[in-house]
């Protein structure tokens, strides 16, 4: 690939349409063309939206130990064509990031596949087991500068390691992402939203309530410690309005949203179709719009997909026994424009806060969400809004095929991913 990009004409985000060079790593703004070297090379823009390149706080890579499900390089080829240049891979892979030279090693093979930044998330518990704090200043302190620590899969369900941990990750600016669980009021059968539906079709019901009591006790956990905790793919109507609640009072929280929850309704489960099992479950219509309203209005941060592949035996059981998740880094921006931007929620600047800028911050990446102003890392995604696209899971970059978009049409399409001025998606192929 040449070194140098010059896009014109594209919608650049906050100030309308505008020329990028893309050289040496970095945005430099050009008067159309002239300024440009002769061997830059032209991609025409007209028409399509130019953001910062996308930051997914929730991503599920599987290596090491699940290299059947998803590699640390498919993750990122998929990540790269989803229009993300940076990802934080969680902790719950085999064996577990919980030591500083496991966090090192992820870190290290996101480098060598060399699509997006991965940044690796530390356990909060040594093994995911909720006994034991995981080594968090060690990993901090590391070459991987892990930053966002979460036992996510699992709930940090002991009240009082919560604390330690929050008053732990203050001392170096880190947060505790939370999966809201109450694995009492939620146990380990739990695979629907428990409802009329659920006690119709047989499946063990997940309560909304299982998730807010979590919400609510992290939330004075973060006051009464003067730290950070982000709340993991909020899916309930109860949580938004605790969340309301304590940002209104000045507490650090921030929550994230995934894209399935923000589309797809519990009623998919009826059709027994495991590939729509995920944690927390696909919830009623009201949850839906609270939880639309509340990323609009900000009380929800940030946009995650909680990318969760997995190999075909392991999803292709009865839908009580397939395992949890589903894959969001393909068409997460495709969703988000479907469902807010196309519907009159959200403009632009409020996707690039939600889906870049305001992830990259949450997560402490200074080389990440800063903007397309000349002399900006070229961190970019060109996205066509005009573009429509029906999903077919057999397209994906991913390894695994648990895509709930299947067969569905979504407004855009991403066009090509800048990392650091290098093109990673260009012309329908992802480049190394
Ligand atoms: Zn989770």
């Amino acid at each position: 690939m040449t070194d140098s990009y010059l896009i014109v004409g594209a919608d650049v985000v906050g100030e309308g349409r505008a020329d990028l060079l893309l050289q040496d790593g970095v945005v430099r703004r050009v008067e159309t063309g002239s300024d440009a070297p002769r061997d830059a090379r032209r991609i025409d823009a007209d028409g399509l939206v130019a953001l910062p390149g996308l930051v997914d706080l929730h991503t599920h890579l599987r290596e090491p130990g699940r290299e059947d499900a998803e590699t640390i390089a498919t993750g990122s080829a998929a990540a790269a064509a989803g229009g993300f240049t940076a990802v934080l891979a969680m902790a719950n892979t085999d064996p577990v990031t919980d030591t500083a030279e496991a966090a090192e090693r992820v870190r290290e093979l996101g480098r060598q596949a060399g699509l997006v930044d991965v940044h690796p998330v530390g356990a909060v518990t040594k093994a995911l087991a909720g006994e034991q704090l995981a080594e968090l200043g060690l990993m901090a302190r590391s070459r991987a500068r892990v930053r966002v620590f979460s036992d996510d899969g699992k709930c940090v369900q002991d009240a009082r390691l919560m604390r330690r941990a929050l008053e732990y990750v203050k001392a170096f600016g880190g947060v505790v992402s939370q999966h809201a669980q109450d694995p009492r009021l939620a146990g380990s059968d739990a695979c629907a939203h428990e409802g009329e539906l659920s006690g119709r079709l047989g499946l063990p019901g997940w309560p909304g309530v299982a998730e807010e009591v979590i919400v609510a006790r992290d939330v004075m956990l973060a006051r009464h410690t003067g730290s950070r905790v982000h709340i993991a793919h909020v899916s309930t109507a109860g949580s938004v309005e605790v969340l309301r609640w304590a940002k209104a009072q000045g507490i650090a929280v921030t929550a994230e949203v995934t894209p399935h929850h923000l589309m797809l309704p519990v009623e998919k489960v009826a059709t027994y179709d495991p590939t729509f099992k995920v944690n927390p479950p696909l919830r009623p219509a009201e949850d839906i719009a609270a939880l639309r309203e509340a990323l609009a209005d900000g009380t929800i941060d940030a946009v995650a997909t909680d990318h969760a592949p997995h190999a075909r035996h392991d999803k292709e059981h009865a839908f009580a026994e397939a395992a949890f998740g589903m894959l969001g880094l393909e068409q997460a921006l495709q969703v988000v424009h479907t469902v807010m931007v196309r519907a009159g929620s959200m403009d632009w600047s409020q996707v690039t806060a939600a889906m870049s800028t305001t992830p990259a911050r949450i997560a402490g990446l200074d080389d990440q969400g800063g903007g397309l102003a000349d002399g900006a890392p070229a961190n970019l995604v060109l996205f066509d809004p005009a573009a429509r696209v029906t999903v077919d899971r057999d397209a994906s970059r991913s390894l695994s095929s648990n895509n709930p978009w299947h067969g569905v049409a979504l407004d855009g399409a991403v066009h090509a991913t800048f990392l650091r001025g290098r093109a990673t998606l260009l012309d329908g192929e992802v480049h190394a």
